[in-house]
């Protein structure tokens, strides 16, 4: 397995391999990798084959926080890293710093201390725009110009996401079909923790008492699944009668649940079998987020 930490390097690579007719499957992640990341490991490799290529990127991408957000606290583990994806039969590990993605190797300044060194960015304006965004509204501006900045490094014919951030997915879509990147998005289920709750790097952020009342997310979303099982129900009232159960663990703040298309995210008013659920909920400073096809 190779580290790479140069954008010239891992575009000369991947432009090789291109040249030879081989297959490049992609997965970014933010690093402090756990068996959710694995999994997409995996299905990029099936969808390569072994004689196929398979990228990942390990770079916790600064424009996607805001600054009030948990950026510096990120968790971090480059070595432990390293030897996750090379038991997973990674081909390339791309690991680099924020000044080879924002500025360019003979400038090392930071890219977001100084706007003017660094001034284009990929918007995508529709499916952004709701929970994530407007509970982040800098941060997709942050993951499509990050994404499409690794698409051009990596040259993947394949990426692979993860259901897990649903909406995030959906926004990588519409920008690979909008800009025509020539790309094949897969986006994989979401690995969950024996009591059901989302496998994420930031759980490491919860103390005991959060970490056991985190699996709230999860019921939530199997009890709203069996309230529209038989019948349709209200948004509204669903909403309502969830906020209340989320109460039953008294560490929770639900941020937003929602309702949606999941096609085009747009909310419904009447909440049935295939509607998509999303949520967030803070434990502390600790945000986690959800979602399941109801
Ligand atoms: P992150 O490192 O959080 O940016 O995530 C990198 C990729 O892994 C994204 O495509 C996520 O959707 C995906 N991912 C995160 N958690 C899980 C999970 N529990 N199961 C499957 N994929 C996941």
């Amino acid at each position: 397995m190779q580290i790479v930490s140069s954008v010239a390097a891992m575009q000369r690579l991947a432009k090789k391999w291109q040249r030879a007719g081989i297959k490049i499957g992609f997965v970014p992640t933010m690093g402090y990798l756990h068996a959710g990341h694995l999994s997409l490991v995996r299905e990029a490799r099936q969808r390569v084959g072994k004689n196929g290529k398979v990228v990942v990127s390990i770079y916790v991408n600064p424009t996607q926080f805001a600054p009030t957000e948990d950026l510096s606290k990120y968790p971090r583990d480059l070595k432990r890293d390293l030897k996750l994806c090379r038991a997973e039969g990674a081909d390339v590990v791309f690991t680099p710093s924020d000044a080879e993605m924002y500025l360019g190797r003979k400038n090392p300044q930071s890219a977001i201390r100084n706007p003017q060194s660094f001034s284009t960015y990929v918007v995508e304006e529709k499916l952004s725009r709701p929970m994530e965004g407007a509970s982040r509204p800098t941060h997709f501006r942050g993951v499509t110009t990050v994404v499409a900045k690794l698409f051009n490094i990596v040259l993947p014919d394949v990426s692979v996401f993860g259901q897990k951030d649903f909406q995030q997915a959906g926004v990588i879509q519409h920008m690979v079909a909008d800009l025509n990147f020539p790309v094949k998005i897969i986006v994989a289920p979401t690995l969950r923790e024996k009591d059901g709750l989302a496998m994420s790097s930031r759980n490491k952020y919860l103390d005991a008492e959060q970490r056991a009342q985190a699996v709230i997310l999860f019921h939530a979303l199997q009890a709203a699944k069996a309230a529209v099982q038989k019948k349709s129900v209200s948004a509204a009232r669903l909403k309502t009668d969830l906020q209340k159960f989320i109460t039953a663990a008294p560490l929770a703040k639900l941020d937003y649940v929602e309702f949606f298309d999941p096609e085009t995210l747009a909310p419904v008013a009447q909440v049935k079998r295939g509607t998509q659920m999303a949520l967030a909920v803070f434990f502390g400073k600790t945000r986690l987020i959800d979602n399941a096809k109801l």
